[in-house]
């Protein structure tokens, strides 16, 4: 079995702002980040799809305690973001003081750019992780 589309790529696009994603030929689930089969059907037939990035907060939690090797870092808002594509897609909020987040985030609008962030202590080098603005 081969990957469709490979972490690696999906990550080469995601530092350009695009999010790629994959399309099901048999059930038409659209799914990012990439798996080998659908989350849906388990049909391995799919399209690589490019995907907009905004979507709607579902959820989210303030991280006050760092991974090793990224104390600098914290604290910092996670989000799950609902893409009006349809996947739901975790990445960093930008421009909200952690310290502030409130309920007041779920249901507003965000769209996606994407930020790197060193490795930790485990990591194999910098990671790159979708980052989400609100949208006003
Ligand atoms: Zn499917």
């Amino acid at each position: 079995m081969e990957y469709k589309l490979t972490s690696k790529a999906y990550y080469e696009a995601l530092k350009n702002d695009r999010l790629l994603g994959l399309k099901c030929r048999a059930c038409g689930a659209v799914m990012a980040p990439p798996s080998m089969v659908c989350r849906r059907c388990t049909g391995q037939d799919m399209d690589i799809v490019e995907l907009k990035g905004s979507g709607t907060i579902r959820t989210f939690t303030t991280v006050f305690v760092a991974a090793e090797g990224r104390e600098g870092e914290v604290p910092y808002v996670i989000v799950l973001v609902e893409l009006e594509a349809g996947p739901w897609l975790m990445g960093n909020l930008d421009g909200v003081d952690p310290k502030a987040a409130s309920m007041e985030l779920i249901g507003k609008k965000v769209k996606m750019g994407h930020k790197v962030f060193p490795g930790d202590k485990y990591s194999a080098g910098e990671g790159i992780s979708p980052l989400f603005s609100l949208i006003d």
